[in-house]
């Protein structure tokens, strides 16, 4: 069944984004764990293969990639203003901030995992019930991040940024996405070796 509304609190966009938990996670094998089973799996994982997964160069190699890539992307937002407007929004408008209550149950075991080897912990407990799980006084608590996260920009921000500021947020967004991706492929191999059958 595909849920019809939105985890967000950004009321502001009228669903513009139209996406939904279980369009986004199509092919996530946990995607019908709850946040607390898919979190216990990536500590698990971590537990049990978290030195043979960082001695893997092709890991190390693309875990390096995805924390450089978050950083410049971090750093662009930062550049471009959008970390500010998104902190005004979250604090200054009513409704305002779109990290909702119900949003963490898009993440898999494997973006968790990868927050674990980038030093990471995983907030176990919620700030605030219309809040997502993951969410700080001062925004994210993660590093790495589920690709809706990364990529859902709102109105106000569409409306705050030039054409040519856009592409480059949606090239720096598109590169995360991407290093992440590698990333989990090499993970997935590796872990086939290590668990097989
Ligand atoms: S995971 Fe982070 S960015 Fe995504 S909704 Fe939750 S707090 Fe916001």
């Amino acid at each position: 069944m595909i849920q019809e509304q939105c985890a967000t609190t950004d009321k502001s966009c009228q669903g513009e984004c139209k996406v939904t938990a279980e369009s986004e996670s199509p092919v996530n094998p946990s995607a019908s764990d709850n946040i607390f089973s898919k979190i216990d799996e990536a500590r698990h994982i971590w537990e049990e293969h978290g030195e043979q997964l960082l001695s893997d160069p092709g890991i190390k190699s693309a875990l390096n990639d995805l924390s450089h890539a978050i950083e410049d992307n971090w750093a662009l937002m930062r550049r471009l203003k959008v970390v500010d407007l998104c902190g005004r929004c979250a604090t200054e408008i009513e409704g305002g901030g779109c990290c909702g209550a119900g949003i963490e149950e898009w993440y898999d075991s494997f973006v968790l995992l990868m927050n674990l080897m980038m030093g990471k912990e995983i907030p176990q407990k919620r700030l605030d019930k219309t809040g997502c799980l993951f969410l700080g006084p001062t925004g994210c608590l993660l590093k790495a991040r589920f690709h809706f996260c990364i990529n859902y920009l709102c109105h106000r921000i569409k409306d705050n940024l030039t054409q040519s500021e856009l592409r480059e947020l949606a090239a720096g967004n598109g590169r995360e996405i991407y290093c992440g991706w590698v990333l989990e492929n090499a993970i997935r191999e590796k872990l086939e070796t290590l668990q097989p059958g």
